[in-house]
């Protein structure tokens, strides 16, 4: 009985000494791997596992769409049936699907609508996409509201979500979510949901009291409505997804036009650098790769380099292999890693790319340089979008390229780094905040894991491959403390959380 008591005490005391969850629902357009176009995806799932790991309750509201990969949903089942979201002078029925995504719990909406919002094959890429999100908006809130949610905090993503603080603020304060707050991260502001005035109408929202300066209406065009410019005018908190891209956004013209609203909310705006699920991205455990290593058993990373070699047809030679995976988007430098696929073959390199486009004219592009490489034994180009072959390419490259013209994370570099794979980069954004030149770095030695240009030009992307292709041929150790750099540096979304819940509680008390 004694010893039964104690054990008790010591339970509620060490209870006591735990810090109280927080119940969290996420709002996102995606969540890796059922619905990834790209980082948004594997940020909203990290974070959220993290979190949950570390005990507090994640819910995350999705669209159903018909593209999502099924078979990384398990127990769908239908939760709810005729949801009657309104929207313009109608109502559109909704399912509700519930569902695991790699053990998270999700919400999945269907909306019966003639407008057939989720069911066009693709996530993104329609005329229609401010509205398709801005019901998906109003239904996530509509959804929490029946289902009465009462989060503490709502976490919404991007400009897709950017309507719910708004909604929440002018349409639901006296629901069951009265007393949730709101974290909104920017992982881009490239885009922004720009728009007129009819959106507001559709969702519900008076349009003489929200088009104005302070609020909803664009800095640049006047009467248009940024529905971004009201997610960060009505949450309580604003993050991004680096420190170096916070400062960028708020104090230059990278900032795409919400400089001055983002240093008008400078109060409640920071930046937190993303993490990566290393439940997901480990070279150690990854079953997507021919070979597992460490950083202890490097020699294997190399059985990687033949097995990629032998996938895409490369011959087998005494080269460094040179990658790129990325979306093939302007923001991304499309003109320097066509540049860097002839520089990297002219200076006795292989070369390999894995890209997908949403833009016609980039991809039509990069299918007519695959034409006149077909023959080269030393070239792969893959276009398209390949979760599995992405894990092979991490693990078989050598150096991964990353030109980007603006980068508010990245999250390429930070998986290459754990894979052994070291970064060429331009200096922007979370490049700038996580990979530092192996020679001119202020850094110490032992935190120097990758090459660095400044100028987005031919020359500037010059100055850092050439120097790290030169250092892979004629100084293979100096190669490899940066090769154990990368790798032991930690990029989980461990510390990242900890931010993510300072903020959080930080709201919850205000
Ligand atoms: P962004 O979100 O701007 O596309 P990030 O670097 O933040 O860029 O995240 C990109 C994510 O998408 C990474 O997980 C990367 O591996 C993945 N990815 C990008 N392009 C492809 C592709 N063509 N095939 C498979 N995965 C891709």
């Amino acid at each position: 009985m004694a010893k039964r008591r104690v054990s008790k005490k010591a339970n509620s005391a060490q209870q006591a000494s735990l810090p109280k969850p927080i119940s969290v629902v996420m709002v996102s357009a995606e969540c890796a791997p059922a619905a990834k176009v790209g980082g948004l995806a594997d940020v909203v799932h990290g974070l959220s596992r993290e979190l949950q790991v570390q005990g507090n309750p994640v819910e995350i509201i999705l669209p159903k769409y018909d593209c999502m990969r099924y078979d990384r949903i398990s127990e769908l089942t239908k939760s709810l049936s005729g949801l009657m979201v309104p929207f313009y002078n109608q109502r559109i029925e909704c399912d509700i699907y519930s569902g695991l995504v790699d053990g998270l719990d999700c919400f999945f909406i269907d909306p019966h609508s003639q407008q057939n919002f989720f069911n066009r094959r693709v996530i993104y890429g329609h005329n229609d996409d401010n509205d398709r999100f801005a019901f998906f908006s109003r239904a996530a809130l509509e959804f929490m509201h029946k289902a009465g949610k009462g989060p503490d905090i709502i976490h919404c993503h991007d400009w897709t979500t950017g309507l719910v603080p708004v909604l929440l603020f002018e349409l639901y304060k006296s629901s069951s979510m009265a007393h949730s707050r709101v974290c909104y991260t920017l992982h881009n502001v490239g885009h922004q949901g720009l728009t007129n005035a009819n959106i507001l109408r559709q969702v519900g929202l008076d349009t003489a009291s929200l088009i104005r300066p302070d609020r909803l209406e664009d800095n640049h065009h006047r009467g248009s409505v940024n529905v971004m410019k009201g997610g960060i005018v009505f949450s309580n908190f604003i993050t991004t997804v680096s420190p170096h891209y916070a400062h960028e956004i708020k104090t230059s013209n990278q900032g795409m036009g919400l400089q001055h609203t983002l240093a008008a909310h400078h109060n409640k705006f920071g930046g937190v650098l993303n993490g990566i699920d290393y439940g997901v991205w480990n070279p150690e455990t990854d079953r997507h790769i021919a070979c597992n290593y460490s950083v202890h058993t490097l020699n294997d990373k190399y059985k990687n380099k033949e097995a990629l070699r032998e996938r895409l047809l490369l011959k087998h030679d005494f080269k460094p292999l040179v990658a790129v995976v990325s979306r093939l988007d302007h923001q991304k430098g499309v003109d320097l890693i066509a540049h860097a696929i002839s520089y990297c073959l002219h200076r006795g390199c292989q070369f390999v790319l894995l890209g997908s486009s949403p833009n016609a004219q980039i991809e039509a592009r990069f299918r007519h340089l695959k034409r006149t490489l077909n023959d080269n034994p030393d070239c792969h180009l893959e276009i398209g979008y390949d979760e599995d072959l992405s894990h092979l390419i991490y693990a078989g490259a050598d150096m991964i390229v990353i030109p980007s013209v603006y980068e508010p994370c990245g999250l390429t570099q930070l998986i290459s780094m754990k894979y052994g794979t070291v970064p060429v980069v331009r200096s922007t954004g979370g490049l700038a905040d996580t990979v530092f030149d192996a020679n001119y770095s202020d850094k110490p030695e032992q935190e120097r894991n990758g090459y660095v240009f400044n100028n987005y030009n031919s020359q500037g992307l010059e100055s850092a491959l050439g120097r790290a292709i030169e250092a892979w041929y004629a100084q293979p150790d100096f190669f490899r403390s940066l090769i154990i750099n990368g790798m032991n540096r930690d990029y989980s979304w461990k510390e990242s959380v900890n931010h993510y819940l300072n903020i959080y509680k930080f709201i919850k008390a205000s």
